[in-house]
C-alpha cells in the first residue's frame, strides 16, 4: 500500500484541491471576450468542437460550436469544466518529485523527463519489459 510522504493537510495547502475557487477579481463579464477560438476539448480523444471566449490571453468562458460536425455544440460533464481549469491555482505548471519525509519539490523538465527514462530502464531490467505500464487520469 502506498504511503503518504507528508499529511494530507500538507499536500493540501501545496496543491488543492481548492474547492469551488472564485477567480480572485470575481468571474469575467461573459460578453466581452477580445477573441473566440474554435478548437477542440483536449480531455479524451473525442476532441468535440468548442468555442473558447478569451479575454486579455485567459480563457474566461466558452460558446457551444454548433457547426461542428461530430458533436454539434455538445459537451459531456468533463468538457463544460474543463475551461475553468486552465486559470485554477491547483494547475500544476511544472512537474513535481516526491522526497520521503518532504514532500513535493518542482523540477525541471530535463530532469523529470531523464528520471523517468532511468525508472523505466531500470524496472525493466530487472523485471522484463512487460513489467512497465502507464496509466494516464484526466483528473
Ligand atoms: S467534451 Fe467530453 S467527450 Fe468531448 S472531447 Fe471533451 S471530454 Fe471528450
Amino acid at each position: 500500500m502506498a504511503k503518504l510522504p507528508i499529511e494530507t493537510e500538507k499536500i493540501i495547502e501545496q496543491y488543492g484541491p481548492s474547492l469551488n475557487f472564485p477567480p480572485k477579481d470575481g468571474y469575467p463579464g461573459r460578453d466581452e471576450p477580445d477573441k473566440v477560438i474554435n478548437t477542440h476539448c483536449c480531455f479524451c480523444g473525442m476532441q468535440c468542437g468548442i468555442k473558447l471566449l478569451v479575454k486579455e490571453n485567459k480563457v474566461v468562458g466558452f460558446d457551444p460550436w454548433m457547426e461542428f460536425p461530430f458533436n454539434e455544440g455538445r459537451l459531456c460533464p468533463k468538457g463544460v469544466q474543463r475551461y475553468l481549469q486552465n486559470n485554477h491555482p491547483d494547475r500544476l505548471l511544472t512537474p513535481i518529485q516526491r522526497i520521503e519525509g518532504k514532500g513535493f519539490s518542482p523540477i525541471s523538465w530535463d530532469h523529470a523527463l531523464s528520471h523517468t527514462v532511468s525508472e523505466i530502464q531500470r524496472i525493466q531490467s530487472a523485471y522484463g519489459n512487460d513489467a512497465f505500464q502507464c496509466y494516464q487520469a484526466y483528473h
